[in-house]
């Protein structure tokens, strides 16, 4: 509770981003205080070891900024999902559906091997495209993955739903 209420006050509302009617959520002002990014490195390092994780893995672009911090205190390897062409080697690609059009991101090919234990981190869960998509690249990767945590879960919009599918009874905090 104590987490929640520090995390909460630094999550600022911005109204009409990135358009008009979207009140957006922005972590900056999280990230600035030392106090309270380095609860919630230290929340993520707690769940990494609770879900037995071996590997972390961050969405672009937000999702990197918390999980490198996490992948480095845990003592574990760090994986970029990037959005399509930003990788240069060999990479495995997954498209999803947006509220218009359809996005791509993407892993490098070689990044996990099977037998990994993967921890997913982003900093928010909104409608759950991204994550459901970089849940299907980890497995054809070849990795299990031991759980989903992002910062913040936005709840009218159903993002735990759509990800159900793809947890197959992985755990998805929010914190
Ligand atoms: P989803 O695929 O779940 O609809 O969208 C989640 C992705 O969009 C995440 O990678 C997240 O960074 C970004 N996102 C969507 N809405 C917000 C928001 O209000 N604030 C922030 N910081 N990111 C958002």
């Amino acid at each position: 509770p104590e987490l929640r209420e520090l995390l909460l006050d630094r999550i600022h509302d911005v109204p009409d981003y990135p358009k008009p009617g979207v009140m957006f959520k922005d972590i900056t002002p999280l990230l600035a205080d030392a106090k309270a990014f380095g609860a919630l490195t230290d929340a993520l390092v707690e769940l990494c070891e609770r879900y037995g994780a071996d590997k972390v893995v961050g969405l672009e672009a937000r999702g990197f900024i918390l999980a490198a911090p996490v992948a480095v205190r845990a003592g574990l390897g760090f994986v970029p999902v990037r959005k399509a062409g930003k990788l240069p080697g060999a990479t495995l690609a997954q498209a999803y559906d947006l509220e218009y059009g359809t996005a791509e991101i993407e892993i490098h090919a070689d990044a996990l091997s099977s037998g990994d234990r993967v921890l997913v981190i982003d900093d928010v869960l909104a409608t759950g495209g991204t994550a459901e998509a970089s849940l299907r690249l980890i497995r054809r990767a070849g990795a299990e993955v031991a759980g989903v945590a992002v910062l913040m879960e936005l709840g009218f919009l159903d993002g735990r739903q759509r990800l159900a599918g793809a947890l197959e009874g992985a755990p998805l905090e929010a914190l």
